[in-house]
């Protein structure tokens, strides 16, 4: 049953909190950080080792479908524009038609919601921005500003298909994973013009611009839990998340909650699965973090993403033991 909390889903010390800057995430220092020990790594650094070893779940052609599955996240950048798409010398160029005005805004939220569904989204929410979780600077190190009229974000989850990220760590999941993001890209692409074309900006963002999970827990999708990341109370943590931010004027929903906190003091699947001890164990959440990976001043429970990325490139793909593990997530790997 989820009730809307009391008070702000997260509590914050507002004297140590600050935007977090995306050059600190892991692959943000892997690809711009010099200075970084990552610096240069991939998660395919071993692979010819990995592939070598003739496992099952980790064939050449296991991986090549790996691959295929980011297609869309990693190459269709202009899914990821900032500016209308238009093409002039296209004969099939959209006509620019006058702004839609937007006199019934919880009827506009709820038509972005049946939209973003149509696009694939599993499930939308709508929160006032708070810009506290848009990052202070890109992975590339250049500030990032959101321009003040775009006051909403849109939320969407990408639902993956449980049987798959019971694989976890074997390519199977990586696949999966490889293919909510590239859905990802097609859903805000998609909706990011559905706005403009009703004469409003849009800036459609996987990973990229902002935090996706406190955006995500604003908007009434979930709260976060003890493995860092948004468990929904329909299909916990075995969602991706991307989120278009909009100067439209909509409905903002409240945040939700389900309990999950006082489950995940109690609960410790997700770092009992985790092979790589990231996930924290003690009962009560804290502010102990390190702030070179982690944004500081968040009561929770913080996972060491240096550990994590380690036995990414170990694994040779990305891990989703924590989130096959999650009872919320009806993998099959918790009853
Ligand atoms: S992704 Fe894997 S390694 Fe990383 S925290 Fe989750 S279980 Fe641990
Ligand atoms: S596995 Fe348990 S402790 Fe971890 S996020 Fe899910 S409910 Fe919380």
């Amino acid at each position: 049953m989820c009730k809307t909390p009391d008070s702000q889903p997260y509590t914050i010390d507002e004297s140590v909190h600050e935007r977090f800057d995306q050059k600190k995430t892991i692959f943000g220092r892997i690809a711009y950080d010099r200075e970084s020990r990552f610096f240069g790594k991939s998660i395919y650094d071993n692979i010819e080792a990995i592939l070598s070893k003739g496992k099952e779940g980790y064939s050449r052609a296991d991986l090549a479908r790996v691959m295929g599955a980011w297609t869309a996240y990693d190459y269709f950048d202009k899914a990821f524009s900032w500016q209308p798409l238009r093409d002039a010398n296209n004969v099939l160029a959209k006509p620019a038609l006058d702004t839609l005005p937007v006199e019934d805004a919880a009827a506009m939220s709820d038509m972005v919601k049946e939209t973003a569904r149509f696009y694939g989204a599993s499930d939308t929410g709508i929160a006032e921005l708070n810009t506290e979780w848009v990052y202070a600077c890109n992975r590339k190190g250049e500030p990032i500003e959101i321009p003040d009229q775009c006051r909403f974000a849109i939320v969407m989850t990408i639902r993956m298909d449980p049987a798959a990220i019971a694989t976890s760590p074997t390519f199977a999941a990586c696949a999966e994973t490889g293919l909510a993001y590239s859905r990802m890209a097609f859903a805000i692409g998609c909706l990011a013009e559905f706005i403009r074309n009703l004469g409003y900006k849009a800036i459609p963002m996987g990973n990229d611009t902002a935090l996706s999970i406190p955006l995500a827990v604003d908007a009434g999708l979930g709260e976060m839990g003890r493995n860092g990341l948004l468990v929904t109370p329909e299909h916990g943590p075995c969602v991706r998340i991307c989120k278009v931010f909009t100067d439209m004027p909509l409905e903002a929903d409240r945040p939700i909650d389900f309990g999950l906190s006082k489950f995940c003091r109690t609960c410790s699947m997700c770092a009992d699965a985790c092979q790589a001890n990231a996930i924290r164990t003690e009962r009560e959440p804290s502010y102990d973090c390190d702030p070179d990976m982690n944004s500081p001043g968040v009561l929770r429970w913080a996972v060491d993403h240096e550990k994590c990325f380690k036995f990414w490139m170990a694994n040779g793909g990305e891990c989703s033991n924590c989130i096959a593990a999650c009872p919320f997530s009806h993998c099959g790997k918790s009853q």
